[in-house]
């Protein structure tokens, strides 16, 4: 954090205009892979975001009668604008958060699917309707927007994120007040230019920068009716009862420990592919990252030909290099913080360090690599804290029953996966294990946007998740119409 900007100051969105704030305070963003800063994103202040939601309420007043064919066609509009500047927005997520080239087309190939999710709005926010339900009497539901929604969101998807929360707020006839991470706020604007010119109205989407500060006027306003959060659980926790004390529509989606199972009669190359993008994909810093392996019996193939693997994994400058096999960590307090717990790992002498990603790293950015911690057990802090970046522990339970008992005492629930060759293996897995999104044979079972985003225990907080029709749900109220329309004109007009 620094005082005074510098390097460029990052503009914030008001009502369709563009504003460089002077602000009392700045959060650098880097390029991951050099360490270099490459812009500075200004701190707003409470005044600052109260101009954004009264611009997003004036908005509102049209947007939300505005045609649901028309909303749609504008997202159609939005959407091609996006398949235009993939490129050139891949880019930008390498150089902001240091994602591989594949991984940031990956970031924004998912948030694609949820604007074309919602370019389907029509149909998606029909109501229901019954006749008759008395005598001369029928029902309709409509589905009608709450007002102005906000979005606040994390470093590690600078696109998806995004993209999860105001493609389908908007397209169900709300404004949206959208604060990304300060330390990825680049992509964010760049939407916003894009959104401007598919030809979104002014104030329709507004974008605030800052932290605390911002997030607590969001919570505590009485014009934002609902709010998206993703980020770490314990300020998810925080968002979800400050916006519902203020009442607010929350959900608030947060930490992870996912595991991947493998069975002794797992398929081994497809399983150590599947370990590999899971686990050292971005870093390691995925919500759906799995970050212990558990093995029942001898899995010593499944960890040889990982190593062979991650020995071939090179780390290099995400931001010139498209064949980089696996990039930096978001800044030098994660590289910091994920060195520490390798080094006391080490120091404590308990589990053997089969990889350790303190060595061959390169000179500048924020480098760990890929490391590998054996025999951790159901006790210790390695099995329980997400560490959000490239450490893989390593655990041996007994059977499938004492790896699901191992799972259900985690506090999280976001993913857990098997590999099997049997489908009875997978099924008692699937069906035995407390969490929201499982895999089978799958290393990252984060499901399509035509699907919720189904966190559970401290993964969410919440009723309805993102995506999907809850997400849909979530941004919209009913309203049920009841109408007694009889025969009295028959006698009154003659008819
Ligand atoms: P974070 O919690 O530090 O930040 C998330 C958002 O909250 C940011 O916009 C940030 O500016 C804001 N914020 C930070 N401190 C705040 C405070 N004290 N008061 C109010 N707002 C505050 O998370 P992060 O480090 O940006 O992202 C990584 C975390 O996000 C990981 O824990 C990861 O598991 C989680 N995540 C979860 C999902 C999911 O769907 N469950 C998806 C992606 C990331």
């Amino acid at each position: 954090m620094t005082i005074q900007a510098t390097a460029s100051s990052v503009p914030v969105l008001i009502g369709g205009n563009w504003e460089n704030l002077s602000a009392d305070e700045y959060t650098d963003v880097y390029n991951p892979s050099t360490g270099e800063v490459i812009a500075q994103t200004p701190h707003c202040r409470s005044g600052d975001v109260g101009r954004a939601i009264k611009a997003a309420s004036k908005a509102f007043e049209t947007w939300s009668v505005t045609p649901v064919t028309k909303r749609g066609n504008l997202m159609f509009r939005f959407r091609e604008l996006l398949v235009e500047h993939a490129e050139e927005l891949t880019w930008l997520i390498c150089k902001e958060n240091g994602k591989t080239f594949d991984e940031a087309k990956g970031d924004l190939a998912r948030g694609m699917e949820t604007v074309e999710f919602a370019c389907g709005i029509a149909h998606l926010s029909k109501g229901e309707g019954l006749g008759q339900v008395a005598a001369h009497i029928d029902a309709v539901t409509t589905r009608e927007p709450l007002g102005v929604c906000a979005g606040i969101t994390p470093f590690n998807f600078p696109a998806m994120i995004p993209l999860w929360m105001f493609p389908l707020a908007i397209a169900t006839g709300n404004t949206f007040v959208l604060k990304p991470s300060p330390k990825v706020p680049l992509t964010v604007n760049r939407f916003g230019e894009l959104f401007l010119e598919a030809g979104f109205p002014e104030g329709v989407l507004n974008i605030v920068q800052g932290g605390k500060e911002v997030v607590e006027t969001l919570c505590e306003h009485p014009d934002i009716k609902g709010i998206s959060f993703v980020g770490s659980s314990r300020i998810a926790k925080q968002v979800y009862s400050l916006g519902c004390q203020h009442g607010k529509r929350v959900q608030a989606a947060g930490e992870a420990k996912n595991v991947l199972l493998v069975m002794p009669d797992a398929d081994v190359d497809t399983t150590v592919r599947a370990i590999i993008g899971s686990a050292f994909g971005c870093a390691g810093q995925r919500c759906m990252a799995g970050s212990l392996l558990m093995g029942i019996g001898d899995i010593g193939e499944v960890k040889d030909h990982l190593l062979g693997a991650l020995s071939d994994l090179s780390l290099g400058n995400t931001s010139e290099d498209q064949q980089v096999g696996m990039g930096p960590v978001i800044d030098g307090h994660s590289r910091n913080r994920l060195l520490k717990v390798i080094e006391d790992t080490d120091g404590a002498g308990r589990n053997p360090i089969v990889r350790d990603g303190r060595q061959s790293l390169p000179d500048s950015g924020f480098f760990v690599g890929p490391t590998l911690i054996d025999q951790v057990t159901p006790d210790q802090d390695l099995f329980k804290t997400e560490l959000f970046g490239p450490i893989l522990s390593v655990m041996n339970p007994s059977s499938l029953d004492e790896a699901v008992d191992w799972m259900n005492r985690l506090p999280y629930g976001n993913g857990a996966s098997i590999f099997t060759q049997s489908g009875g293996a997978a099924r008692e897995f699937a069906r035995t294990i407390q969490c929201g999104m499982v895999g089978v044979n799958i290393g990252v079972p984060a499901p399509p946007p035509l699907f919720p985003f189904a966190g559970w225990n401290n993964s969410f907080f919440g009723d309805l998740h993102m995506q999907g029709t809850e997400g849909v749900q979530f941004y919209t109220r009913q309203k049920v119409v009841l109408s007694r329309w009889d025969n009295t004109y028959k006698r009154v007009n003659g008819w």
